[in-house]
């Protein structure tokens, strides 16, 4: 390795979850390197207390915490409702080929603002800047989607029966089978393939 002459070192790498102020709580199990043993529901080994991100073992990202985050409330509400949680099974994965990416369109990529390179040398201000929470909520709004209903309203506004009720935001659709010819407008056009036929039951 290579030494380096330096008047300070600042350590800002490798940071651990402080988690010692578990050890005295009964149940919780701690690894050696301060990581907290959660089950599937993630919950500790005390029960009722849970717990995710960066103190479980896991990959330490905001990604991955903010879908702890997620999951755990789902398991924390059910378990204070004496209840277990289940999850409606995944959709299949739409691949490239289902996609509709007329849709979607073309739009130039959000630049984030960085410093010139002159003023780059007189401090250590941050060079690389932010986006805007409008730019960043765009940048997000390319996110395909594929095989989900992003509620873009195609098959309500295609379907020639009306067999297609909206259910209000959030809430998604019904498909009114009464109705419904299975003339596959709605499936056809859907941009992101989030629409099965299936033949109808005999
Ligand atoms: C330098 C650095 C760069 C990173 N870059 C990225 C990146 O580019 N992309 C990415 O996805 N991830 C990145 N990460 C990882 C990411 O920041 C973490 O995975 C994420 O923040 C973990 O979220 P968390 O909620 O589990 O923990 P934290 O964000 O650490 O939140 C824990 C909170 O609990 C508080 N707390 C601690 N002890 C107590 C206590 N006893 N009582 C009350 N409150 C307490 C803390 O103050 C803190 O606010 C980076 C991490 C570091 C250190
Ligand atoms: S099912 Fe498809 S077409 Fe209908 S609203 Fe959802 S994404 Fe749009
Ligand atoms: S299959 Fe045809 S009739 Fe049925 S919901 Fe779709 S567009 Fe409407």
């Amino acid at each position: 390795y290579e030494q380096l002459a330096a008047d300070t070192v600042i350590l800002a790498l490798g940071q651990d979850a402080d988690t010692g102020f578990l050890e005295a709580v009964p149940g919780v199990e701690l690894a050696a390197d301060g990581t907290v043993s959660v089950s599937s529901s993630m919950m500790t080994g005390c029960p009722g207390v849970f717990a995710g991100g960066d103190m479980v073992p896991a990959e330490r990202t905001v990604t991955v915490g903010v879908g702890h985050g997620k999951k755990a409330a789902r398991h924390i509400d059910a378990w204070l409702r004496d209840a277990t949680s289940t999850r409606s099974p995944k959709h299949p994965t739409a691949d490239f080929d289902a996609l509709h990416l007329w849709y979607f369109g073309d739009a130039v990529r959000r630049q984030q603002p960085e410093s010139a390179p002159e003023s780059r040398i007189a401090d250590f201000t941050e060079v690389l800047g932010s986006l805007s929470v409008d730019e960043a909520t765009y940048e997000a709004g390319r996110c395909l989607s594929c095989g989900n209903c992003f509620e873009c309203d195609g098959c309500l506004g295609s379907c020639p029966e009306d067999a297609v009720v909206k259910l209000g935001a959030g809430l998604r659709y019904r498909f009114d089978y009464d109705r419904c010819t299975g003339c596959a407008v709605c499936f056809e056009q859907c941009p992101v393939h989030a629409i099965e036929m299936v033949p109808e039951e005999s």
